[in-house]
C-alpha cells in the first residue's frame, strides 16, 4: 500500500466528472487500498478518487465504524435536511456550514462487484453526499453558507 498525494482545490482533476468503473480489476482494488491508507494517514473521514488524481467513481469512507468502499455510488433516496460543519482534505484549514440531506441511501458496487446499499444519517450521510459530490466535480466550499478557518 502507498500513501498518495492529495490534490488541493484549484487542481483541474477536482472539477472533472469522474468516469464510472467498468471492471473491478487488481488495479482498482490496489487503488481502494491506497485510498484508505491515504485517508487514514491524513486523518480524514472520507476520500474520493479525484482527490488523489484519479477521475473514477470510487469513494472510501470511515466515520469511525469501519471502512466503507463504494464503486460507482449513487444516491437513490434521501430524507430531511440539516445544516452542519464540514471540511475537506482538498481544502485544508477551511470549514463551512453546508446544508445536506439528513438521511441518504446509496447504491454502489463493493470490491467484489456485488451491488450493495448503504443508508446513513448524521456524519455518515454528510460524508456520503460530500464524497459523491467530488465525483461530480463539486467542492463543499461551493455549497457552504458560511466559512471559517479552523
Ligand atoms: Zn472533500
Amino acid at each position: 500500500m502507498a500513501i498518495m498525494e492529495i490534490r488541493k482545490a484549484g487542481d483541474k482533476v477536482l472539477k472533472q466528472i469522474a468516469e464510472p468503473v467498468e471492471k473491478i480489476d487488481r488495479k482498482i482494488k490496489h487503488l481502494l487500498d491506497d485510498m484508505a491508507e491515504t485517508m487514514y494517514a491524513a486523518d480524514g473521514v472520507g476520500l474520493a478518487a479525484p482527490q488523489v488524481g484519479v477521475s473514477l467513481q470510487i469513494v472510501v469512507i470511515d466515520v469511525g465504524e469501519g471502512i466503507i468502499e463504494l464503486i460507482n455510488p449513487r444516491i437513490i433516496a434521501s430524507e430531511g435536511c440539516e445544516l452542519g460543519s464540514e471540511g475537506c482534505l482538498s481544502v485544508p484549514g477551511i470549514y463551512g456550514d453546508v446544508e445536506r440531506c439528513a438521511t441518504v441511501t446509496v447504491e454502489a458496487l463493493n470490491r467484489a462487484g456485488k451491488k450493495i446499499q448503504i443508508s446513513g444519517s448524521g456524519l455518515l450521510a454528510r460524508a456520503l453526499q460530500h464524497e459523491i459530490d467530488h465525483l461530480n466535480g463539486i467542492l463543499f466550499i461551493e455549497l457552504a453558507k458560511s466559512m471559517h478557518k479552523g
